[in-house]
């Protein structure tokens, strides 16, 4: 039993070398509202309402990465019904997981999303999703996967569907120790 016990112990010493996230999300179009997608405004007649600004990419990641790190998720960290977290630049949320992830003392490996909506086309956008989470994460691009499918047979056609993986990998603590 004593045997057990101390590995055990060693097993949490031992910080894993990599850890996967995992986010879903999903709002409803609602008209007269601007449409956020990956923190870039796309054209469009409605916009994604419910929690901050509705950004469904912007929260998938950020439950990813803070699911990797396990960490409280965003709806606890930011209740929807708090007042100040209306219209929110969801911006913000990905700051602090960011944040909880370099705590914890890794890098962000990459990432692949894919997005599920009827309308608009995410195509013609995806270079500029990428790019701006590009800058928001500190990531390459070429690290960051956007994919976009329709609801066929889901009966989700008037809401927005984002799920995101999240590969973290450890940063070396002892870089600056073995380098003297
Ligand atoms: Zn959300």
């Amino acid at each position: 039993m004593s045997q057990r016990a101390k590995t055990n112990e060693q097993r949490r010493r031992t910080k894993p070398e990599m850890r996967i996230g995992y986010g879903w999300d999903s709002h409803e179009f609602k008209s007269g509202i601007p449409l956020k997608i990956g923190g870039v405004t796309i054209p469009f007649d409605k916009g994604l309402g419910g929690h901050s600004d509705g950004d469904v990419l912007l929260h998938a990641i950020t439950d990813a990465l803070l699911g990797a790190v396990a960490g409280p998720d965003i709806g606890s960290l930011f209740p929807p019904s708090d007042p100040q977290w209306k219209g929110a630049d969801s911006v913000v949320f990905l700051q602090e997981a960011l944040k909880r992830v370099k705590q914890a003392g890794y890098a962000v490996g990459n990432l692949d999303s894919t997005l599920i909506l009827l309308k608009p086309k995410i195509g013609p956008h995806t270079a500029e999703i990428r790019q701006r989470i590009s800058k928001l994460m500190k990531l390459a691009p070429d690290c960051i996967g956007i994919k976009a499918k329709t609801p066929e047979g889901m009966g989700t056609d008037n809401a927005a569907i984002a799920h995101v993986a999240v590969l973290l990998v450890a940063k070396k603590a002892n870089k600056r120790t073995s380098s003297r």
